[in-house]
C-alpha cells in the first residue's frame, strides 16, 4: 500500500509527458492516490484525457486559471464526483515569450507584468480560496516555483518578479488556512527541460552550466520533484507548511564555479 493511499488529489499544468505535473501524477498514482487532472483549453483536452488513462483516472475538466469563472466551474464539476478532496498542485506560469527574452528594463511593461503575476502568482491564491470548501481539514497544497525569485537570472525577468510574489502566496496561505489544519507548501525545482522552460532565452546554456556548478554534479529528474511533492502531499509531512522546499541538487547552496585548470 503506497503513502497516498485513500487521498484524492488535483493536478493542474500537465501540457505534455515532460511536464513537471506529469512527474508527480507518476508518484502520486505509484504511491496509491486518486487523481483528478485539469487542462488549460481545448488544444489540449485530447492529450490530457489520453495521458490520464496511464493513471486510471476518467476526471479530466476544463480550468483557464485567468480565469474565476472558469476556476468556480472546474470545482462545481468536481464536485459531481469528488464531494472533497485532499489537496491540489498548482504547476502553472505564464509570462509573454517577450519577457522572457531581453533585458528586464528594456522588455518589462505594465500589462506583461500583470498579466504573468496573474497567471503564475495569483492563480495559487484564486484555486485555494474557491476551493476551499471542498478541501478536507489536512488537505495539502503544492505550488512549483524558481530560484529565480531569489536571485537575478538573466531573462527570468518578470517570472522571477512573479515567483517571489508565489513564495510570499504560499507563506500567507499557510498562515491562513493553517487554523483548519491545511497546509500550503512550495517547491523550487531545479530546471527542468519542458514546453515552459524552452520559452526562456539561452535556458540549454542555464541546464548545462547548472549540471556543472550543482554540488550532486548533475540535473535533477521529474521522479525527483514527484517523490517530493508526493511527501508534501502525504501525512509524512505532517508538520511542513509554508515552506519553500528546493529540490536542485543543492544549486542553490552555490555562488560561483571556479573550477577547472
Ligand atoms: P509546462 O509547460 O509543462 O507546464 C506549464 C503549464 O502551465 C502548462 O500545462 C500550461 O497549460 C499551464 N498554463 C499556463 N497558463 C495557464 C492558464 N491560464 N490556465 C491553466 N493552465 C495554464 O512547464 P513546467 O516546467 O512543467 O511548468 C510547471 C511549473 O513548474 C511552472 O510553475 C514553472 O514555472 C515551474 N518550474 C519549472 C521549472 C523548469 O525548469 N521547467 C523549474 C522550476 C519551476
Amino acid at each position: 500500500m503506497g503513502f497516498l493511499s485513500g487521498k484524492r488529489i488535483v493536478i493542474t499544468g500537465i501540457a505534455s509527458n515532460h511536464s513537471i505535473a506529469y512527474g508527480i501524477a507518476k508518484v502520486m498514482y505509484r504511491e496509491g492516490a486518486s487523481l483528478a487532472f485539469s487542462y488549460q483549453n481545448n488544444r489540449l483536452k485530447e492529450r490530457i484525457e489520453k495521458l490520464s488513462t496511464e493513471f486510471e483516472s476518467n476526471i479530466v475538466l476544463p480550468c483557464d486559471v485567468s480565469d474565476d469563472k472558469s476556476i468556480e466551474t472546474f470545482f462545481v464539476k468536481l464536485s459531481a464526483t469528488w464531494e472533497n478532496f485532499d489537496g491540489f498542485i498548482h504547476a502553472i506560469a505564464y509570462s509573454p515569450p517577450s519577457q522572457l527574452q531581453g533585458d528586464f528594463i528594456d522588455v518589462v511593461n505594465r500589462q506583461d507584468y500583470a498579466m504573468t503575476h496573474d497567471i503564475s502568482a495569483y492563480s495559487f491564491v484564486a484555486m485555494a480560496k474557491i476551493s476551499r470548501n471542498m478541501l478536507v481539514e489536512n488537505a495539502s497544497l503544492v505550488t512549483l516555483t524558481y530560484l529565480g525569485s531569489e536571485r537575478a537570472i538573466p531573462y527570468y525577468n518578470v517570472m522571477g518578479t512573479a515567483k517571489a510574489a508565489l513564495e510570499a502566496n504560499t507563506r500567507y496561505l499557510a498562515y491562513s488556512m493553517g487554523r483548519k489544519g491545511i497546509r500550503v507548501n512550495a517547491i523550487s525545482a531545479g530546471p527542468i527541460r519542458t514546453v515552459a522552460a524552452s520559452g526562456i532565452k539561452n535556458f540549454k546554456k542555464m541546464l548545462s552550466y547548472y549540471k556543472e556548478s550543482t554540488p550532486l554534479r548533475r540535473s535533477i529528474s521529474l521522479e525527483e520533484i514527484g517523490n517530493v511533492a508526493a511527501f508534501l502531499c502525504s501525512d509524512l509531512s505532517s508538520g511542513i507548511t509554508g515552506e519553500i522546499i528546493h529540490v536542485d541538487g543543492g544549486f542553490n547552496i552555490t555562488a560561483i564555479n571556479i573550477e577547472g585548470e
